[in-house]
């Protein structure tokens, strides 16, 4: 059938064209099957049909007047179409040498005419053609209409396959193709090394308060403006993906990260001087991510998650323009993880649990409470420090469960030690979300009662900046709570940028001097003044001063020497297990 090599790799391509529209052994569509009719009718012939030929069959995708969908290729007219690309007329098979014999004489027919059905790149897939059962002549007027209906039928093909792969707005090949187009490049030079450009014009926070103040029309006109203007700035030849609103990505063959970082750069710079950006009545902050990209081997998804992620860092950097960093993404990725996991956690027997650092007073020497600090040993990262997941899980409606979990849990402990007659006082640290909880307050004391605890037994710390940012209905709950007889600490106090005039305000007993201003106490003198201005202060206001992290004799003998209540810290113990501070204690009292 092939006169030679370049036949072969014609049809290669020819039918890698044709598996790409996927269009072989889908169901029927009426928007082929009416060509089809209208062919049937306007010729006046029983049979009319889009074939298109496969490595070894013609494959019906629409039909009048067969029933089946698929006959051999061998010696069917429509092959002859697809192999030579021109129009084929048999006036009537029985005079052909060739088809007289072939699967359709047998069947009946004696007349076909069928016309190319050719890609836009010059592939021809199959024929629309018409068939009858009996010998007839037709006309060059005849044969241009069967032409025209086969690019009718071109057109549905190519519209069909667009649909999904363009982006409506700009025009533009979308991610789907983007995809696609990978897949493709992989196949023809697997592992080369190339690069994926992203554009972004506007964040996503920029893109919600301009749909909010000028309405979704403008940013989209801004998205096709910006496609423009970029496709401008990287010429015609340089294929330009659409992959979000606004979003755009490019690829270019392999190159070195300072070259990608210049070239980002430098399309930055032009982007933020083209006109058309200018006009829009808002500043619009371009950014440029790289990501290098090796063929078949990085995954599409892939390859658009680091390019966007370089883009999302680039954003944060002042120059606008980054190479995706494994390190960053990897800390990215960390902390959607412990977001994403912590649910579970909260359900899993064996994931959290607290552990108790005890205080000391440092008059009496006595360990009076612990304060109840939580962890989280994650199935696959092992364990993960709250200070690392704590301020994460803040900012979600997570939030509130976490207390709650650590609340039933440090009720539970501290029932437990009152069971067996230790009065050990339990020092919780509490969000500043939770005191938007309306029911916080009555919460946590109904448990205190069940537990039969005394209220007395229980301090919630909140930090300086958690108190005073609040709202009313946070002052309820704190109000409620120290009306109830629970103490409220300050905690991490002097490292927020509060004045500290609002320290009158702030309903609660104590202070808890942060260790940071402690760890410096042996060393440098301007911590021993501070320290021992906000002891002084603190004491004034009618407050009970504890220390946090305290680490050595010394620091200790200097804090009791400026009269400061409670001490905490590795000096006396790190955080111990429960039962562990159980055998702490009893040596201690020992
Ligand atoms: P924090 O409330 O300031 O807790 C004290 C932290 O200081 C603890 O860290 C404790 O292990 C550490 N520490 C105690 N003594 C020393 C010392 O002498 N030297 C040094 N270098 N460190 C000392 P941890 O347990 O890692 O907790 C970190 C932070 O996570 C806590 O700081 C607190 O803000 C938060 N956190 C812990 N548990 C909870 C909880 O149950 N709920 C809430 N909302 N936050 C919690
Ligand atoms: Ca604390
Ligand atoms: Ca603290």
């Amino acid at each position: 059938m092939y006169d030679d090599v370049h036949d072969l790799d014609y049809e290669q391509a020819r039918l890698y064209a044709l598996r790409q529209l996927k269009l072989l052994d889908t169901p029927p569509s009426e928007s082929f099957d009416r060509i089809t009719r209208l062919a049937s009718k306007y010729f006046n012939m029983p049979i009319a049909a889009v074939s298109l030929t496969d490595a070894d069959r013609q494959w019906f995708k629409s039909r009048v007047g067969v029933e089946h969908w698929e006959i051999p290729r061998f010696k069917a007219c429509c092959a002859e179409v697809a192999d030579e690309s021109t129009v084929l007329v048999v006036p009537d098979m029985l005079e052909s040498s060739t088809y007289r014999d072939s699967v359709l004489a047998d069947s009946g027919i004696r007349f076909y005419a069928g016309a190319p059905l050719q890609t836009q790149d010059g592939y021809t897939l199959g024929a629309m053609c018409v068939l009858d059962t009996q010998p007839r002549e037709i006309s060059e007027d005849d044969i241009a209409l069967l032409k025209d209906m086969a690019a009718m039928v071109m057109a549905q093909i190519e519209l069909q396959h667009a649909v999904g792969r363009i982006d409506p707005l700009t025009g533009l090949p979308n991610r789907s193709q983007l995809a696609e187009d990978l897949d493709d490049m992989a196949r023809d030079a697997f592992g080369r090394h190339h690069c994926a450009l992203f554009t972004e014009v506007l964040d996503s926070s920029q893109v919600s308060t301009l749909n909010r103040v000028m309405g979704p029309t403008y940013v989209d006109e801004l998205s096709r403006l910006a496609a423009r203007g970029l496709q401008e700035v990287l010429g015609e030849e340089q294929k330009l993906y659409c992959v979000g609103l606004c979003q755009f990505v490019h690829l270019v063959e392999g190159c070195g990260d300072d070259e990608l970082i210049d070239g980002a750069l430098r399309l930055r710079e032009t982007l933020l001087s083209l006109t058309l950006i200018r006009e829009a009545p808002i500043l619009v902050h371009p950014v440029v991510g790289a990501t290098p990209v090796y063929l078949g081997e990085n995954q599409p998804g892939d390859v658009l998650r680091t390019a966007h992620s370089a883009c999302q860092d680039a954003r944060l950097s002042e120059v606008g323009a980054g190479v995706y960093s494994q390190a960053l993404d990897a800390s990215h990725r960390r902390r959607f993880m412990l977001l994403a996991d912590f649910r579970a956690a909260l359900n899993a027997p064996d994931q959290l649990r607290l552990v108790y650092q005890p205080r000391i007073d440092m008059q009496t020497n006595a360990c009076l409470g612990v304060e109840a600090l939580l962890r989280w040993r994650h199935p696959q990262l092992g364990e993960v420090s709250p200070s690392e997941f704590i301020p994460l899980i803040e900012n979600t409606p997570l939030a509130r469960s976490l207390t709650a979990w650590v609340v039933y849990s440090a009720i539970a402990q501290a029932q437990a030690w009152h069971r067996q007659k230790l009065n050990i006082g339990m020092s919780l640290n509490v969000s500043a979300c939770n005191l938007e909880e309306p029911d916080f307050a009555e919460r946590l004391l109904a448990q205190v009662h069940e537990a039969g605890l005394p209220v007395s037994a229980i301090e919630l710390e909140l930090t300086e900046t958690a108190l005073i940012g609040q709202g009313r209905a946070a002052w309820q709950q704190l109000d409620s709570l120290i009306e109830a007889g629970i103490r409220i600490a300050i905690d991490d106090f002097g490292t927020g940028y509060s004045s500290l005039a609002y320290l009158q305000d702030i309903p609660a007993q104590v202070v808890k001097i942060d260790r940071s201003f402690i760890k410096g106490l042996d060393d440098t003198p301007r911590s021993r003044t501070l320290v021992e201005s906000m002891l002084n202060m603190a004491h004034n206001l009618g407050y009970r001063v504890v220390a946090e992290g305290v680490e050595t004799q010394q620091t200790y003998d200097y804090l009791e020497s400026l009269g400061c209540n409670e001490a905490q810290g590795f000096l006396m113990s790190r955080p111990l297990e429960a039962v562990d501070f159980e055998t702490w204690l009893a040596a201690r009292t020992a």
